[in-house]
């Protein structure tokens, strides 16, 4: 089956528009993806007719609100390969959810000596979260090497890797360089020494259909509006034994089950970590989001944004002074850049003067800026729904930008 961009970019409200008088080249999906029309619908739809609180009243608005929200956590259960929608918890999205686990789990397992390890390419919500829990414990955030290609350097993490080592947190998919780590293999690793793996999926959710079981790591994280779904709403799989074992990240409603002054005992899974009123027409998006993609022919996805960043790669030879940053072949979604004798944050401008959006800057990833001693890069991310003019447009636009100083 050919994968028809067309399609699904008609799907796209947001697509079709001009930008300073240009037809729009979206190329910042790596920060949020655009929204199909199914997804905003569904937001549209429980608002105007569904929209009460969930869980609590005994009245038909709260029983079909309550049924649409926990509707999503079946099929995102389900879209994650993950049998016990009770293991599918609500967050804003992956910050929420790595804060959650380093607070949670972090403060009733991490002790003084204890050490945690993660990829010198995370994002900063993959590094600070584990710096606060560690500093309150007495424990160590230890950074693994990134090789010059741009990739986790499994040696030096193998090298790490000890007896006081509890937790190895790495991403699916690094935002700033689009390398698809070995998460199987790291958590393989990391259990050999009796740690855990906590994996940030918020790059690679949008881009092939994935199985926690099958990653074998023990925590998975990721945000809906990086999967074509709202913004303020994510989701934390965790495995069963240890999610029941954690204490409750925030206290208040909903995660009770029953307060009193001589003691206060706590629900059962999920609920146990959804304390107060939750993103109900988040977690409605998201379930549409979820849908959509299932619905989608993703093996063809998948080869048409390879296609995209293989001619990226291509065009980008005949380009004077362009830099790549990250690994040839093991890459997926992001084409991230330097430009000699322009500076990305200019860059990202005078493309936006031309409607084509990329983002400019660190990335939220400083330490690995720091790695490859530049301050930033432009970084142009593709979804599914761009097409081989979007490139060409990128491409045609950083030729008049090096015209414009020559
Ligand atoms: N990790 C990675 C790899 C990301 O790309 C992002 C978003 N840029 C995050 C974590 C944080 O996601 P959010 O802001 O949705 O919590």
């Amino acid at each position: 089956m050919s994968f028809n961009v067309e399609e699904i970019r008609a799907q796209f409200p947001a697509l079709k528009q001009e930008v300073n008088g240009r037809p729009l080249v979206y190329l910042d999906s790596a920060a949020t993806t655009q929204k199909p029309q199914a997804v905003i619908d569904a937001i549209v739809h429980y608002y105007q007719h569904d929209n009460a609180n969930v869980h609590r009243a005994a009245h038909a608005l709260s029983g079909r609100a309550t049924s649409a929200f926990e509707d999503s956590r079946r099929v995102t259960a389900e879209f994650l390969g993950c049998a016990n929608p009770a293991q599918i918890i609500w967050v804003r999205g992956v910050t929420e959810a790595i804060n959650l686990v380093a607070a949670s789990w972090g403060r009733s397992n991490l002790a003084a000596g204890d050490k945690v390890l993660v990829s010198a390419m995370e994002h900063h919500s993959d590094i600070v979260p584990w710096q606060l829990i560690c500093a309150e414990r007495g424990a160590e955030v230890i950074p693994v090497p990134v090789t010059d290609d741009g990739e986790i350097d499994l040696q030096a993490l193998e090298a790490l890797l000890d007896e006081h080592v509890k937790m190895v947190a790495v991403n699916h998919v690094s935002n700033a360089l689009g390398t698809i780590n070995p998460v199987q293999e790291i958590a393989a690793k990391a259990h050999a020494v009796g740690a855990l793996c906590m994996v940030d999926g918020a790059q690679a959710i949008a881009h092939w259909p994935l199985d926690v079981q099958q990653l074998g790591c023990d925590f998975y994280a990721f945000s809906g509006h990086k999967l074509f779904g709202p913004t303020g709403i994510g989701v934390l799989w965790g495995r069963e034994a240890l999610l029941e074992a954690m204490p409750p990240f925030l206290g208040g409603g909903e995660m009770i089950d029953r307060v009193s002054f001589d003691g206060t005992t706590f629900n059962r899974l999920p609920f146990k970590f959804e304390a107060g009123t939750p993103n109900i027409a988040g977690v409605i998006g998201l379930g549409a989001a979820v849908r959509w993609v299932q619905g989608l022919d993703r093996g063809s996805a998948e080869e048409h944004e390879q296609l995209l960043l293989r001619r990226c790669d291509e065009l980008a030879e005949s380009v004077r002074g362009l830099r790549r940053l990250g690994p040839e072949r093991n890459r997926v979604g992001v084409f991230s850049f330097l430009l000699e004798g322009t500076h990305p944050e200019d860059l990202g401008t005078l493309l936006d003067q031309q409607g084509i959006a990329i983002r400019t800057g660190h990335h939220c990833a400083q330490p690995l800026m720091s790695r490859f001693e530049v301050p930033g890069t432009a970084r142009a991310s593709f979804s599914l729904y761009n097409t081989m003019d979007d490139v060409e447009a990128l491409f045609a636009g950083l030729a008049k930008i090096q015209e414009f100083f020559a």
